[in-house]
């Protein structure tokens, strides 16, 4: 089952249905050997496109997909040697697990010997020995698609592309199984291309994020990168909460919003919208080294554990969040406050790509 994994490298790769725009546009992409990489994106921006476009579901209307070298633009799905999982889990319900796992090794005409020992070995890593002789209707939807990704890595596959596949679960469950993904990634170590809307498993899963919007990729880069480096205020707004103040102008080295002239520093990035994250903004008096605005409290937050404001800011009002300590205790709805936070924490960007 091991494998380093293949390369998956994508060139101006577009997909045009002859709608208002084409689901996928121009996009450039490559997918190392044995990384996880994630398309990350609103609904309908052209990842589950993208996908399709890999497995061969669907046909190029231009570009190129290369596989280790190799164009795969013209060959047939089945012959493109890669694991799928769905979020249905597309079982077949008359066969019993085992069969089920052992199908695309039958297919491959491997001995019935091998193919005990790949099963048994497979349904090990996903942790359900002993449930050979079950059927799908007798297991719960979180070991059905432990089943259905037992089959999708059991031949070995170049690369295994997943489409929302623990969207199904409910909260707890999907945890688990992320867990369980992470650790099956890094112990069959082949290439996982893994597309999901919810950022959350975007970030706890992936090497590396590609984030879609309108059928582009807006940025690629780690979870790291893409939260505290966020090119454009897409990024900034899809990837976790921040507060935005746009349109600011620059002057001297400093920016102007409002009535408030604020300092910049050098490598906090490029643009008009200012963005800072709800965890860096303090309510209180500035210290030296910080950029601060006047506002009032709308509410207090309980997220459990801690507590956050969610402020208006400036004349108009923008929407602020600051992360609350010990010493907030006494605030309350419609109080005037001063928000703050350090230079170096803010990050300017673009206003779009
Ligand atoms: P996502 O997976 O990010 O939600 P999709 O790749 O499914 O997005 O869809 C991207 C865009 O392409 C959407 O506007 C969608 O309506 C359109 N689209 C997807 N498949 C087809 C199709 N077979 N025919 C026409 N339009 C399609
Ligand atoms: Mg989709």
């Amino acid at each position: 089952m091991a494998a380093t994994g293949t390369q998956i490298r994508l060139a101006d790769v577009t997909k045009d249905y002859g709608l208002a725009h084409p689901a996928v546009d121009r996009v450039s992409l490559t997918v190392e050997p044995g990384e996880f990489m994630t398309l990350l994106g609103p609904s309908g921006s052209g990842k589950t496109t993208t996908l399709n476009l890999i497995a061969g579901f669907e046909t190029l209307t231009s570009g190129t997909i290369v596989f280790d070298g190799t164009d795969v633009g013209s060959l047939p799905p089945h012959k493109r040697n890669l694991g799928m999982l769905f979020q249905n889990y597309a079982l077949f319900p008359h066969m019993t697990v085992a069969q089920n796992v052992a199908y695309p090794l039958r297919e491959r005409k491997l001995g019935k010997a091998e193919i005990a020992r790949k099963v048994a070995e497979v349904l090990e890593l996903v942790q359900l020995t002993g449930r050979d002789n079950h059927h799908p209707a007798q297991l719960s939807g979180g070991q059905q698609q432990r089943v259905a990704l037992a089959r999708a890595i059991v031949f070995g596959p170049s690369a295994l592309l997943l489409d929302e596949p623990l969207g199904a679960l409910d909260r707890n469950l999907r945890a688990t199984l992320q867990a369980e993904i992470h650790r099956i990634h890094s112990e069959v170590g082949t290439t996982f291309v893994f597309v999901t809307h919810d950022q959350e498993e975007a970030m706890n899963l992936s090497d590396r994020i590609a984030l879609f919007n309108n059928g582009r990729i807006e940025q690629v880069g780690t979870p790291e990168e893409l939260y505290q480096h966020p090119s454009t205020l897409f990024a900034a707004r899809f990837l976790g909460d921040s507060t935005v103040f746009a349109s600011v102008s620059p002057a001297d080295g400093k920016v102007v919003w409002e009535d408030n002239v604020w300092a910049v520093s050098p490598g906090t990035g490029d643009g008009t919208a200012l963005i800072v994250r709800p965890e860096d903004v303090r309510i209180g008096r500035p210290p030296a080294d910080a950029n601060s605005v006047t506002g009032t409290v709308r509410a207090v937050e309980y997220m459990g554990a801690y507590r956050t404001a969610l402020l208006s800011l400036g004349n108009a009002g923008v929407l602020g969040r600051a992360r609350l300590d010990a010493s907030d205790a006494s605030l309350s709805p419609g109080q005037p406050v001063t928000a703050w936070w350090r230079v170096a924490q803010q990050r300017l960007t673009k206003e779009s790509a």
